[in-house]
């Protein structure tokens, strides 16, 4: 690094999913401050997701267990001049106020004011995502008409790191999400899980039926299973079964049901729950031609890849941290229009008809679409 460079720190989020939606951020950064060195730090679990990527010149990495006065001991010995702090937590600020960072700027929150020099104050457009009480879901379907979700246009997660960004210099406006990943990288890939390369090769989807927030997010099992036979059964295509450690089980649940149901090609399903590094997922996810998936952290790689993505969306908004650049309209998203969502919760304390109400027939509708790259939504689907 030069003398001269400006050293910027950026202190990264901690969820694979949201540090997606800050790429477009760190891209515009990088356009603004073309000459800067930009270092990011980030938890040591996402440390691969940054490799190859063209905002960022070098990374600190910490662990879970590491304290604010260790990070801190670490920011001071790169001594950056700036750091743009963009998770909303009081611990993120503490980390670069230990730093000795001179100029510290990140959301006003509470408990963390005090240890910035510049807090940009929340935005209009931004929508806080509160999980509502049983009693206020019940009274939301009890009156429906009073309860309609519609956010500001601007609302999407991304835009609140590229207002943080701008305060830099950055344009606000969006780009889509990115996550570089090498043609080699993607052969590897192939080869490990049994593919070779060759211009006239079947169609190979992913399918994410996990989703480690927890049950609500998950559409059922069953309806994952029914939609990739029928897919299958239509476009004699290769599923590789995606999931992390956690969800072996449901994965190659799965894998076997449609193996043994022989609606393809013999040995076209495999499992890859947990056998992935996350640098191996970005390149397995860039390999498909489509995920069906849960709201998930793969979800927002696959987009970010340039994977289209088929997504039932239940207790979250696609209008808040939905997939790629918002009004893509390679991706698809299913809601079933009810009024209790989005509600954020983990589990569903009703009758879980967000997702209930989300049939197989519509994603393999949907699926369809996206593999024959029609822009113009149809049925239930509904883009954003
Ligand atoms: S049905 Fe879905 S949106 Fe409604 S309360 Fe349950 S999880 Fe939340």
């Amino acid at each position: 690094m030069k003398p001269s460079e400006e050293k910027l720190l950026v202190r990264g989020v901690n969820w694979l999913g949201d540090a997606i939606m800050t790429t477009p951020a760190l891209l515009r950064l990088r356009e603004a401050r073309p000459q800067a060195h930009i270092t990011l730090l980030t938890p040591a679990k996402l440390a691969d997701l940054w490799r190859h990527h063209p905002a960022i010149d070098s990374l600190l990495t910490f662990q879970d267990p590491d304290s604010p006065f260790a990070i801190g001991r670490r920011l001071r010995r790169a001594s950056p001049s700036i750091a743009l702090i963009l998770p909303n937590s009081p611990r993120s600020a503490l980390e670069v106020f230990l730093g000795h960072i001179p100029h510290r700027i990140g959301y006003a929150r509470p408990w963390r004011n005090f240890l910035l020099t510049q807090r940009v104050p929340p935005h209009p457009d931004e929508v806080r995502m509160r999980k509502p009480s049983r009693r206020e879901i019940l009274r939301r379907i009890a009156h429906p008409a009073r309860a309609g979700f519609s956010p500001p246009p601007r609302a999407h997660q991304l835009y609140q790191y590229l207002r943080l960004a701008a305060t830099l210099g950055a344009k606000a406006e969006p780009l889509p999400p990115l996550i570089a990943v090498t043609v080699p990288e993607v052969e590897a890939v192939r080869l490990r899980f049994g593919l070779t390369s060759g211009a006239a090769r079947p169609p190979l989807l992913g399918l994410n039926a996990g989703a480690e927030y927890g049950p609500a997010k998950r559409w059922p099992r069953d309806r994952f299973v029914a939609a990739a036979m029928e897919l299958q059964r239509r476009t004699q295509c290769h599923w590789w079964i995606f999931g992390a450690k956690t969800d072996e089980p449901l994965a190659s649940g799965i894998a076997s049901e449609l193996a043994s149901a022989k609606t393809g090609p013999p040995d076209s399903v495999r499992c890859l729950a947990g056998q992935t590094s996350l640098r191996e997922l970005c390149a397995a996810l860039k390999a498909c031609d489509l995920l069906l998936t849960n709201d998930t952290g793969p979800m927002h790689v696959a987009a970010a890849v340039g994977t289209p993505v088929v997504v039932p969306f239940g207790s979250t908004s696609p209008e808040l941290t939905g997939p790629g650049f918002p009004g893509d309209p390679q991706h698809r998203f299913l809601q079933a229009g009810v009024s209790c969502s989005p509600c954020f919760r983990r589990e569903c304390p009703i009758d879980f008809r967000c997702m209930h109400g989300i049939g197989s027939e519509a994603i393999v509708a949907a699926a369809m679409q996206a593999l024959r790259g029609d822009t113009q939504a149809a049925g239930t689907l509904r883009p954003w």
